[in-house]
C-alpha cells in the first residue's frame, strides 16, 4: 500500500508483528498472512527473552516461523530484544499487529497500546480479529495437548507437532519420572 504523503512522496507502509511464538500456530500464520495482505512488509519479530518459560530457543523459534511462513513474499522473521517500539523504529515501521482472540485478550492489548503510544507516538497499534476456527487456539494450548498424545491438525504445521513431540520426548528422557 504505497502511500501520498502531503509532500507527494510515495512511502511504503511496513509493519510489525512482534510476539513470542513459542512455537508458531496457525492462528499467528492466519495474523501475518492477513497482516502481509494489507502492509507492504510484515517483519515478524519473535521476542528474544520473554517473561515466560519457553519451550524453544529463540533460534528455533525464528526458524520455525520463517519456514511457515516462506510462502509469502513479502514476510520477514527475525529475532529482537529490547523495547519492541525500538524494534518496530529499526524495522521503519509505523503499525505494529497483534491479534485479538477473545475479549480476554483485549484489556492486555489495550494497556500495551497505551504504553507503546506513551513511548512512541509516532507508531500506531493495528489489531486484527482472530479467524473463528482460532479464536481458542493457544501456544500453550497446542504444547499441552501434544504433550499429552492428543491431535495437532489444523492447530501448527506438522512440522512444528513433530519439533514439539521431539522436544518434550528429549526432555523426559533428561529428567525421567521417579
Ligand atoms: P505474546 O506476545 O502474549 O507472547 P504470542 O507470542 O503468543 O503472544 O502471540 C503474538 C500475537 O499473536 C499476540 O498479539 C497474540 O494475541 C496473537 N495471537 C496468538 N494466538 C492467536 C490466535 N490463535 N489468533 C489470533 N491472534 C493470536
Amino acid at each position: 500500500m504505497a502511500s501520498e504523503s502531503a509532500g507527494g512522496l510515495k512511502t511504503l507502509t511496513a509493519a510489525i508483528y512482534p510476539g513470542t511464538f513459542d512455537p508458531i500456530t496457525c492462528g499467528h500464520i492466519d495474523i501475518a498472512r492477513r497482516a502481509a495482505e494489507i502492509f507492504d512488509r510484515l517483519v515478524v519479530g519473535v521476542y528474544d527473552v520473554p517473561a515466560k518459560k519457553l519451550l524453544f530457543s529463540t533460534e528455533e523459534r525464528v526458524q520455525m516461523a520463517a519456514r511457515a511462513l516462506e510462502d509469502i513474499g513479502n514476510v520477514e522473521v527475525t529475532s529482537f530484544g529490547g523495547l519492541t517500539v525500538d524494534f518496530a523504529r529499526k524495522a521503519g515501521a509505523k503499525v505494529i499487529v497483534r491479534g485479538l482472540r477473545a475479549l480476554s485478550d483485549f484489556e492486555a492489548e489495550m494497556q500495551l497500546a497505551h504504553f507503546y503510544r506513551r513511548m512512541a507516538p509516532e507508531l500506531d497499534v493495528v489489531c486484527l480479529m482472530s479467524s473463528l476456527e482460532y479464536g481458542f487456539l493457544s501456544a500453550t494450548m497446542v504444547k499441552e495437548i501434544i504433550s499429552l498424545g492428543g491431535q495437532s491438525e489444523g492447530l501448527v504445521p506438522d512440522f512444528v507437532a513433530d519439533a514439539i513431540r521431539q522436544e518434550y520426548a528429549r526432555t523426559k528422557e533428561a529428567s525421567p519420572r521417579r
